[in-house]
């Protein structure tokens, strides 16, 4: 199995260097060669399989030979241990043919636990076998770092940098990148939004002498693994719900566009999905790009669901390479217009990307209304981003196809946003009620490269 950069100038990588190396050294992003199929048998073979067997048939054909059966195995089983659900990703009902897949029990309450813990172990076995030190960089609307930090803390190959925007993620999320008594995890807040810190670690990664000088890695979204961890919990519950002598879609609620593409990864190996749908918040860029599109950024305004807001969508690289016919050059003259202000898809991708998408958005109100009603009709309490996913969601049900909408955090995670709309406060689960007694550990940076890397060259040398 070979991956490829979606701009056609980077070397071919086997699974374990592009899992490694997060951007590929054009700029662009790791895609598999081919994506693998699984059959109808196959896909119908994992009815009433535990998550983690699952995990293993739906992820095996991408691994080529870097890891042993045994060997794989062994890192799922890790990476999944620490959930607190036996389902891992359990589904609950929300009304006629529409159901909420909860991804929110692992360590840190959302759903880049399923992604984060599995790339921790798979670090950790590819490092002690190699020998080698790696840094990792990364940055966080909030969801991502403290994932992250949680995955890696106390590993010994391996220092953790986390850039989150100051100021704008939540207490709870915060403090769980913050309170990691581990020496090896480093949380920066930095003067500026999401977007700020994301494209501070993609100049690090451009910046090829310090890149090769602290042997850069990348656990973004933008690295495959993860988003290959995230197609497994599509078969889960698309089997569960009668898949694939049956069509089921999905909503998404999405930033980065990392887990809808997962989804479109899943329908690409034989899933039968019928509708995939983008739910973006105000910050609608994904919606109105699919609409009309126009992929023209116009500033983040901060909303109750955080962890997207976000206006330069990275993952959505990796659908245009394909839109495009897979033409590297063509993708990397898009992203040399959004450099300049924006770029506008062809007619040709754009039907492309509406046969595969469709897309809404929801407003503050109506996020804020979709909580306090589905508190009201079915008793469960809705993270804002999952709100998001599940107002639009009711745009497109179809009675003859059931839809799952992906609970992306639990309402924990953004206790003030539930409150105001419920007027109940949610409380973390036992296992991590003292996070606010913890102490903070914490380093503010301005949105200036050279400081940011000479902070990091600084905190490795000791
Ligand atoms: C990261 C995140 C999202 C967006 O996911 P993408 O893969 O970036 O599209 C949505 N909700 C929550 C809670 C998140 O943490």
């Amino acid at each position: 199995m070979k991956y490829i950069s979606t701009r056609g100038a980077a070397p071919d990588l086997t699974f374990e260097e592009a899992m490694l190396t997060g951007l590929a050294r054009d700029g662009g992003l790791y895609v598999p060669a081919e994506v693998p199929a699984m059959s109808h048998a196959d896909i119908a073979a994992l009815a009433g399989l535990p998550y983690e067997e699952v995990a293993f048939r739906v992820m095996r054909p991408y691994l080529g030979d870097t890891f042993t059966d045994d060997e794989f195995r062994e890192i799922i089983a890790k990476a999944y241990a620490g959930f607190g659900h036996a389902a891992r990703a359990p589904m609950v009902q929300l009304a006629p043919g529409h159901f909420l897949l909860e991804l929110f029990h692992g360590p840190t309450l959302a759903f880049k636990d399923f992604a984060m813990q599995l790339i921790g172990q798979l670090f950790q076995a590819s490092l002690s076998r190699s020998g080698d030190r790696v840094t990792i960089v990364g940055a966080t609307s909030g969801d991502t770092g403290s994932a992250a930090i949680e995955a890696f803390k106390g590993l010994d190959a391996v220092d953790v940098f986390i850039l989150f925007p100051h100021g704008r993620v939540s207490e709870v999320q915060r403090r769980q990148m913050t309170t990691p008594s581990e020496a090896n995890v480093h949380a920066l807040s930095l003067t500026g939004h999401f977007d700020d810190c994301q494209a501070r670690v993609k100049d690090m990664f451009n910046d090829h002498d310090f890149r090769d000088g602290v042997k850069l890695a990348g656990v973004n979204s933008i690295n495959w693994a993860r988003v290959l961890a995230q197609v497994v919990y599509y078969f889960t519950s698309a089997v569960a719900l009668g898949a694939p002598h049956r069509k089921v879609s999905f909503t998404v609620p999405t930033g980065n566009f990392g887990d809808i593409f997962a989804g479109y990864i899943a329908r690409k190996m034989g899933l039968p999905i019928d509708k995939l749908v983008v739910a973006t918040n105000q910050n609608d860029i994904l919606h109105r790009c699919l609409s009309t599109g126009d992929y023209i950024p116009d500033g983040v305004i901060p909303s109750i669901s955080p962890s997207m807001d976000i206006q330069v969508s990275s993952n959505f690289e990796r659908v245009l390479f394909d839109a495009y016919g897979r033409d590297g050059k063509a993708v990397s003259q898009l992203m040399d217009e959004l450099k300049a202000g924006g770029f506008t898809v062809s007619q040709g991708a754009l039907q492309h990307l509406q046969d595969l998408f469709v897309s809404g958005r929801a407003s503050e109100e109506e996020t804020t209304a979709t909580i306090k009603a589905l508190r009201a009709t079915t008793g469960e309490i809705l993270c804002p981003h999952s709100a998001v996913g599940v107002k639009v969601a009711q745009e497109n049900l179809d009675p003859a196809v059931p839809m799952i909408t992906l609970a992306t955090a639990h309402p924990a995670k953004f206790p003030d946003a539930v409150e105001a709309a419920t007027g109940i406060r949610p409380g973390l689960p036992p296992r991590m009620a003292d996070l606010f007694d913890r102490d903070e550990r914490v380093t503010r940076v301005e949105n200036d490269l050279a400081e940011i890397e000479h902070l990091i060259r600084e905190k490795i040398a000791n």
